[in-house]
Order: C-alpha cells, then structure tokens, then sequence
C-alpha cells in the first residue's frame, strides 16, 4: 500500500488494506496497529503539526452495541494515535437533524471518550459553513471540514435502505451540516443524482482517511434499524469509493447496484491487501436503487408504480414526531385526523429518502417498495 510519504503531497491512491479483528476488547488494538503500519497511512509524517479533524458516524442517539454509530473504543485509538503522532486532534459531526446533539454524544459514547482523551468535539451545525458549487452541485460544508488540513473518517459499515450500503462515501456526506442535508435529499431525489454529488462533495474536501470500523456491522433495515451483524474486520484507505467498492466485494454486493457507486468501477478499482474476509452472508434492503434505472424526464410518471414509502407500525410507534422533523419535504404530518395514532404520509410529496426512517428511535419504520418494485427485484440481472 502507501509508501509512507506525506499524504497531502503525495496521495496514496485506491489501496485498500483489510485487517480481521474478532471484537472491541482485546483484538482491537493489535489489529488497529497493524492496520496502520500496513496501510502507511496517519503516520508523523501525515499529520505532525496539522489540524486532523476525526469524522465518525454519529447518525443517531443509540448505544455502541445496537451498531448504528462508530464504535467508540475504536474512535479512542484513533484519537490516541493521532495525538502521539503530533496531530491537533478534534472530533466532529452532523447527526441527523432531528437528533439532539447532547443524547447522541452521551448515549453513543463518544461524548465521554472526547472528554477523557482531552480533545473537542466540534459541532459541525454550529461553526459556520462555506459554500461550494461543484459540477451543477450547490451545496455547503462545515466550517471545521474545510479548515482541516486532513479528516480521518471513521465509517460503520452498514445496509442502508437507499443506498443499499453505507460506509465510507456516505460517511463523508456527514460533511454537510444539518438542515442543508436535508435540504439536498429534497433537490436530489433519484439514488443516482444523489450519487453523482457524493463525488462531488469528495472533490471538494481535504484529504481524506477511511478507517472503517466493521468488527460489528448492520445489515437488514440499516442505516439505524437494522441488525447488528459480526462481520470482524477494519479496513483502511485513502480513496472512500475504493474502500466501498472493496466492501461490495466483501459483503456479496454488486457494486453497480450501489447507486453512488456506478460507474466509477474503473475509476476507482480497489487494490485489495491484507487478510482475507469471509463473509456468509450479508442482508440489504432491497429496491429503492432500481429507481436509478428510470431516466429522470419520466421520474413523474414512473414515481406511480415505483416507488419506497414509509410504512409505520402503529404496534411501536410512541408519537415522538422525530420522523415529521427530519423529512425534507414534510411529507409526514402529526396524526390530527380522529383515530390517528401514528403521524400521517402525504404519499405525493413522498420523495423515499428515508431520513425519517434513520431517524425512528423505535424501529417503527419500515421502507416498503410497490409491487412493481418488489416484482422488478425478482427478477435477476435487474438488482
Ligand atoms: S414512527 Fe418513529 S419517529 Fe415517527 S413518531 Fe413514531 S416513533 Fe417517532
Ligand atoms: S416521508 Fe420519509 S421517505 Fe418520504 S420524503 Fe419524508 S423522510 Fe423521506
């Protein structure tokens, strides 16, 4: 992999090192050692005397052991590493925007490791933001994203009912605060545009280290309700398409299904080293990329039969109006009508971008596909 030069004058291109890590105890360590003297990557030479700003996935307030957040034992390596190698170290994010800041730092643990380790955390929705207008794509990245001379990403690996996985690339998008997330999913609807600014944002950003954090993964409903899923393993890379693309091929998924991802095959071809993973099986949501496959002049029509809608279980749903607050496009109202007892879709405004199901604090929501959807999935070679 990397041939240990400065990684801001010399990036290391599309290496992807994988190292087999079997739990957050006594593996841990040594596997994050090794990870780092194999890649070459974050050492002295990277990040002495630089700002580092560590990027973790703080998608929502949950627990370490429910796998939707980086697990924060190994968010305290990293920090560890990086300040013995001279870095100023600070970590930030952007939670989804109906989670309260303060719950998600306490419950996820990341709070407390800050604190002990003796570094900020920054608030990617309260420092400021700069804009950017890449490629026909206007968007805004936090102030302590841009002013970093480097950001170390440390992704969960996970399913994700829009995106079928989320890992490093969609770590990233982390780098735009807030409201104006959910403002881009509103202007972005189809999986692929939506894809297209991902790489957009990546060209814009400092340089960049993926540290993925897949000792425990989510599959099934992902990115937050889902299962947790041993996968037993990290992986290190300084090109987050490779890192993914590498995952694809790990997980059982084709990465032309994975709608920020195709196309950029060649472009960004993994060179894989290190151990070797085997993974059984891996279960993600299913449909919602096929949309990717319509051509956007008839998104109009073809959003009749092909569509992925909420579906909420009235049996778990407590009315905290969390799903009201993150949707883009107020699709989801409070529940008025008489005999309503969970909020109410506006089917219409609806654009499937599943905010409101990252957001459910009860698992409540399910993303259901038409029949359409579900039938075009049966079929092989369309997946
Ligand atoms: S569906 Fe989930 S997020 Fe929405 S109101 Fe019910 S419990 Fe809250
Ligand atoms: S209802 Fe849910 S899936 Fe539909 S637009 Fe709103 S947040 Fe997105």
């Amino acid at each position: 992999m990397g041939t240990g030069t400065d990684i801001l004058r010399n990036p290391p291109g599309r290496a992807v090192r994988i190292v087999r890590c079997a739990d957050y105890a006594d593996s841990l360590a040594p596997a994050f050692a090794r990870l780092l003297a194999e890649s070459a990557l974050l050492g002295p030479q990277d990040v002495a005397g630089r700002r580092v700003l560590v990027k973790p996935n703080l998608l929502t307030d949950r627990a370490p052991e429910q796998a939707v957040t980086t697990h924060p034992a190994f968010l305290r390596l990293v920090i560890r590493h990086l300040k013995a190698a001279g870095a100023e170290v600070s970590v930030g994010d952007s939670p989804a925007s109906a989670a309260n800041l303060r719950a998600v730092l306490e419950k996820t643990g990341v709070g407390a490791v800050c604190k002990e380790e003796g570094v900020p955390f920054v608030s990617f929705e309260r420092e400021g933001v700069r804009a950017c207008s890449v490629d026909g794509f206007n968007f805004t990245l936090a102030g302590p994203v841009a002013e970093a001379d480097l950001v170390v990403s440390l992704p969960k690996v996970k399913s994700h009912s829009l995106t079928k996985l989320t890992a490093a690339v969609k770590n990233l998008y982390g780098a735009v605060p807030g409201y104006d997330k959910t403002t881009l999913h509103r202007h972005y609807p189809r999986p692929d545009d939506f894809g297209r600014l991902m790489q957009a944002i990546w060209r814009v950003l400092p340089p960049t280290v993926s540290l993925a954090d897949a000792v425990v993964g989510m599959e099934g409903q992902g990115p937050a309700n889902g299962r947790p899923a041993k996968l037993g393993f990290l992986a290190a890379s300084a090109d987050p398409f490779a890192l993914d693309i590498a995952l694809c091929g790990i997980l059982h998924i084709k990465p032309t299904s994975v709608p920020y991802l195709k196309g950029l095959a060649d472009l960004h071809a993994p060179e894989v080293a290190g151990d070797s993973v085997d993974i059984a099986s891996f279960e993600v949501p299913v449909g919602s990329h096929l949309l990717s496959l319509v051509p956007a002049g008839l998104m109009r029509v073809a959003a009749r039969v092909l569509w992925v809608r909420p579906r909420i279980d009235a049996g778990k749903c407590v009315n905290c109006g969390r799903c009201i607050k993150a949707c883009p496009v107020n699709a989801l109202t409070r529940p008025e009508a008489k005999g309503h007892t969970i909020p109410a879709l506006r089917k219409k405004s609806c654009v499937g971008c599943a905010c409101c199901h990252e957001v459910c604090p009860q698992g409540a929501i399910h993303m259901a596909q038409s029949p359409v959807l579900r039938l075009a999935h049966a079929f092989h070679g369309l997946d």
